[in-house]
């Protein structure tokens, strides 16, 4: 199979989609690597690196998409790629369709094979190709939001961990799952007040049991929720219902309850966020002001850090598609409830149901 990698389009994103020692395991076992120059120069990977392992490299986009069998991507494909994919091509990347109906319309017509990294469930019902991301996004949104609460930043001017005699940041956290866990963690590093809500009691339990004493974990419905804007300093937007769109748990009318200079970091918003005033941002404009409540959207955290992330996604992604590459994709298909799970268009037809529910399409 000629497996292709064009360099990352979307604005500001650093990651490439494969590590030099990934493609050398495709050559190796007998398939063909083509990738643009430049891909991993985001993530410090050069192109001699990908040549000495036996990559071919091209010098467009354009080459890759008509060449290659199956695209492997990081971010999902941008209005201006959506002409390049051929009908069956394989795409294996990011897509997070319900959050887009262009991109899902776009992806109908182009008539490819689109498996989705965010909805590859596997035999222990965890996300695995998601999760590094997700880690990433997790740890990252305590960094961010720590820097947002800065005075020079519209912040409240507060310091995380507080210090003898003034109290910590106190920091809420929307949803205990990979984000929320994450971000707890390194939270209750900075010995900041952590409060995880989740819906799952088994989360729940499993949270209280793992985490420091500087962590609680609280049931999530709305009165909860209400009160904890009105003591948060910082606030961390991570739940999710896989493959749907994210449910809204904090109206605009809520941020009324919120101090002024309180930072919302939305991570869910690349499923369309959690928070009703959220809309996405990017690394170079990352931050905007709502009633006084400073909002941190951007879609593609990771991509800021593009190195670990590199890393940390080729690291679970590659034998996922070593397997496609092996078997073809119908075979695979047939062989792996998983890549089922991972598959949301298949030559024009949407085989996922939340995203199929999201826009009324057929199922
Ligand atoms: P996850 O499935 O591990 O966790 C989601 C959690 O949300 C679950 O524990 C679930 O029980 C909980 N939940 C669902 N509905 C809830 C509700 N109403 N109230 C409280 N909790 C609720 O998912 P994850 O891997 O942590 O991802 C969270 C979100 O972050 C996803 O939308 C994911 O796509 C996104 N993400 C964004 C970026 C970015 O760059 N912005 C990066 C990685 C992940």
């Amino acid at each position: 199979m000629i497996v292709g990698i064009p360099k990352e389009v979307k604005r500001d994103e650093y990651r490439v989609a494969i590590l030099p020692v990934g493609a050398e395991e495709f050559v190796r076992a007998g398939h063909q690597v083509i990738i643009e120059k430049d891909s991993g120069i985001g993530s410090g990977l050069t192109n001699e690196q990908y040549v000495e392992a036996g990559a071919t490299l091209v010098d467009s986009a354009e080459e890759v998409f008509a060449q290659a069998d199956m695209i492997l991507k990081v971010k999902e494909p941008q209005p201006e790629e959506y002409a390049l994919i051929r009908k069956g091509q394989i795409v294996f990347t990011y897509f997070h369709f319900a959050a887009s109906v262009q991109l899902t319309q776009g992806m109908i017509d182009s008539g490819a094979i689109c498996l989705a990294y965010e909805t590859l469930r596997d035999q222990r019902g965890t996300l695995p190709l998601l999760t590094p991301m997700s880690e990433v996004a997790g740890r990252m949104s305590i960094q961010e939001g720590a820097k947002y609460l800065e005075k020079p930043q519209m912040g409240q001017g507060i310091l995380l961990g507080g210090v003898p005699g003034v109290a910590p940041a106190h920091i809420t956290i929307l949803g205990g799952g990979i984000v929320g866990a994450n971000a707890a963690k390194i939270a209750a590093g900075f010995n900041a007040d952590v409060n995880i809500l989740d819906i799952s009691m088994d989360r729940l339990r499993y949270l209280d049991d793992v985490m420091p004493p500087n962590v609680n974990v609280l049931f999530s419905d709305r009165h909860v929720i209400r009160h904890q804007l009105q003591l948060a300093d910082l606030v961390v937007g991570a739940v999710l219902i896989p493959g749907a769109k994210a449910p809204m748990l904090v109206s605009r009318e809520d941020l009324k309850l919120m101090k002024p200079g309180s930072v919302i970091i939305d991570v869910a918003v690349d499923q369309g966020g959690c928070i009703e005033t959220s809309h996405p941002t990017t690394h170079s404009d990352p931050t905007y002001l709502i009633d006084d409540v400073l909002h941190y959207c951007v879609a593609n955290m990771p991509g800021a850090v593009g190195r670990t992330s590199t890393f940390a996604l080729c690291n679970v992604t590659l034998p996922w598609a070593l397997r496609v590459a092996k078997n073809g994709i119908d075979a695979s298909l047939a062989s792996s409830p998983e890549l089922q799970t991972a598959l949301n268009i298949h030559t024009g037809r949407v085989t996922n149901k939340p995203v199929a529910d999201t826009f009324d399409l057929p199922y």
